[in-house]
């Protein structure tokens, strides 16, 4: 009688072990799925995303506001336009080309305007602008990568 209460006692002592085990094992796996995900969310963030379509259709939206042409010629040109996400900050980088023959003065304040405009639209939304004559691109190998660039 002692032998069956302890032979019991024992298969459900082991049955627990058991089970304990298992549930250890449970609670390792979800923590090696947490942190694969975790890994996973970091790197899509350092990989550059592009920005969601709706973001990028009210950058679009808001650049169109003050793209300018007279008389069928362009007086102010939006592009280059690249957006990324890193985490939940969006960023876009674009050139803006305006006339030559504006003062520093006038295109700078424009480019003021653009940017606290995108940042009205996309609240979180970093922009770096570029400033170009209308007929003139940038060109990548003749200017360090963060030549011209805006302070952020
Ligand atoms: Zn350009």
């Amino acid at each position: 009688m002692v032998g069956v209460v302890g032979g019991l006692g024992l298969v459900m002592l082991t049955g627990w072990l058991w089970l304990d085990a298992v549930v250890a094992i449970g609670v390792a796996l979800n923590i090696l799925r947490e942190g694969w995900r975790l890994v996973w969310r970091s790197s899509q963030g350092l990989m550059d995303e592009a920005v969601a379509p709706e973001v990028l259709a009210t950058i679009d939206q808001t650049l169109a506001g003050f793209a300018l042409e007279r008389e069928g010629a362009e007086i102010v040109r939006f592009d280059h336009l690249s957006t990324r996400q890193a985490g939940q900050r969006c960023f876009v980088d674009l050139h803006m080309h305006l006339p030559g023959q504006w003062s520093l003065a006038r295109a700078a304040a424009l480019r003021a305007n653009v940017e606290q405009a995108l940042m009205a639209a996309v609240p979180g939304l970093r922009a770096t602008i570029q400033l170009l004559p209308t007929n003139m691109e940038a060109d990548a190998k003749a200017l360090p990568p963060d030549a011209m660039k805006t302070g952020s």
